[in-house]
């Protein structure tokens, strides 16, 4: 059987990690099995959706890395991929229902249902539609019409049966249909709710897996009821458990950012992202973390879906983010610095390619220390202020040092000697440096990143030096040698 799911997002905001979540593990499943993977826009609410939050959504998908096979954009041969625009569809199987006696027109007021939920709700009961219309004569329904009353369409729930819905991820999960009243399948204004456009729109689209949140499972029983009456083949469903916060309880704005542009905007890596989502719910087994999407796409199964909540882990994300900042291309990791490099003022707005080439030497320099690429702008300093002065006592001490004076005067002869400061040269500058004076690399290294940078921590001075630069590095040597670091 060929593989086709869906991700059927509602586009009422930006895409949220759960959302995500969704799609990646859909995407996933898709590209394992060679099958397609549709996006379809759920819009049926329409004075919460938006064209934007759409937009929005997709470019979030895009900037994961997931692409799609059919789609509003990509076309296909099974659209239109938007649900206001497949209006006529829902309504012909709706009067299809209708006219099978399998659903009905409900002219119950909205009063008259809420005192019957209240009603049911003081006996302990679960609040449903108790089928007050399901019976009417041709007159009363004559009467409702000419009061100019709209009805609702309504699904007819068959009684006393148990839906099972054979879960890929939960197992065997029964409902009984006595607990689920007769559904609104077609509201009075003629728009399709949700649990009827999935089903039509599922089948129409040959979607064979069902992959979702967990909060959908309760929806199942009634979308199986309505495969079943309409005698067609259903999906294999798959739930993927709720996310939770580290403290266990349901994941929200308290835990970190919620939306996956947020994360964009700090400066976290797509493939951080699309890695840290893929884990959430899911594991291949063993210990590994780190998953190239190449790696994802040849391990991902349903079957290693777990059915315990997924817990996000912002510490985690952390480091994985670090991990692919370190570990990526530069020249990628470099581009991605660039514009906050350039909204902190660090490198012009129309950087050339000089302004590239230092910023990729200052992100080689501090890029071990990032978490998030937003936070390169706190690292640079150091190329940029002149005015070095020592952060503390211990690195004023460094620089009291009695053999202080001749590491800078040597330093300084082998920087001018030098002319140029490339990485290899300014190592070997180092090295003879330390075998010439003879008192060990500490005494040498130490003052040298004091009067550099100020720190007694930071990026290497391999690193440091060629940035800054002959002029800059004798200066900064000088401001030791003459004290005026010290004022
Ligand atoms: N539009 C629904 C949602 O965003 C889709 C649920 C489904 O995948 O069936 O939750």
């Amino acid at each position: 059987m060929s593989v086709r799911v869906r991700f059927a997002p509602s586009p009422t905001g930006p895409l949220h990690i759960g959302g995500a979540r969704s799609a990646l593990f859909n995407w996933l499943f898709a590209r394992h099995h060679g099958g397609q993977f549709i996006v379809r826009i759920e819009d049926t609410d329409m004075e919460r959706s938006s064209r934007q939050s759409e937009e929005n959504i997709l470019a979030a998908l895009r900037w994961l890395g997931i692409d799609w096979d059919e789609g509003i954009d990509v076309g296909g041969n099974n659209g239109p991929y938007r649900q206001t625009e497949r209006l006529d569809i829902y309504r012909r199987v709706a009067q299809q229902l209708l006219e099978q006696g399998l659903a009905y027109h409900c002219y119950c007021s909205e009063e008259k249902l809420a005192a019957d939920r209240e009603r049911l709700m003081a006996k302990g009961e679960l609040p449903r539609y108790l089928g007050h219309c399901r019976h009417l004569s041709p007159e009363e329904k004559a009467k409702f019409e000419a009061e100019g009353r709209k009805p609702t369409l309504r699904f007819k729930v068959p009684e006393n049966r148990v839906i099972a819905v054979d879960d890929r991820v939960r197992g065997r999960v029964e409902f009984e249909s006595d607990g689920i009243g007769d559904f609104i399948i077609m509201k009075s204004d003629r728009i399709p709710t949700y649990n009827f456009a999935v089903v039509v729109d599922d089948h129409d689209m040959k979607i064979s897996h069902v992959i979702r949140a967990e909060e959908h499972l309760s929806n199942t029983p009634r979308q199986i009821m309505l495969y079943d009456a309409l005698k067609w083949e259903k999906p294999t469903f798959a739930h993927v458990s709720l996310i939770l916060g580290k403290d266990r309880s349901k994941m929200s704005k308290r835990h970190g950012a919620t939306s996956i542009e947020q994360y964009k905007s700090s400066g976290y890596l797509p493939e951080a992202m699309v890695n840290f989502l893929a884990l959430m719910g899911w594991s291949p087994g063993g210990e590994e973390e780190v998953f190239a999407v190449s790696e994802l796409q040849k391990l991902f199964s349903l079957d290693k879906v777990s059915k315990s909540p997924a817990v996000f882990d912002l510490d985690k994300l952390n480091w994985l983010n670090g991990y692919y900042i370190r570990n990526s291309d530069l020249d990628y990791i470099t581009d991605l610095a660039v514009p906050y490099l350039q909204r902190a003022g660090y490198i012009a707005e129309d950087a050339g390619p000089e302004d590239v080439a230092l910023a990729r030497q200052m992100v080689k320099a501090t890029r071990k220390y990032l978490t998030n690429l937003s936070e390169v702008t706190e690292h640079v300093g150091i190329f940029y202020d002149d005015a070095v002065k020592p952060v503390d006592d211990k690195a004023r001490q460094v620089l009291a040092q009695e053999e202080v004076p001749q590491v800078m005067r040597l330093m300084k002869q082998k920087v001018y000697a030098a002319g140029q400061l490339e990485e290899d040269v300014v190592k070997g500058m180092l090295k003879e440096l330390t075998k010439e004076l003879g008192f060990g690399g500490k005494k040498v290294y130490m003052p040298l990143r004091v009067a550099l940078t100020g720190k007694l921590q930071g990026p290497e001075l391999y690193e440091i030096i060629p940035i800054l630069g002959v002029r800059r590095t004798v200066a900064r040597l000088d401001a030791v040698l003459d004290g005026s670091i010290l004022n």
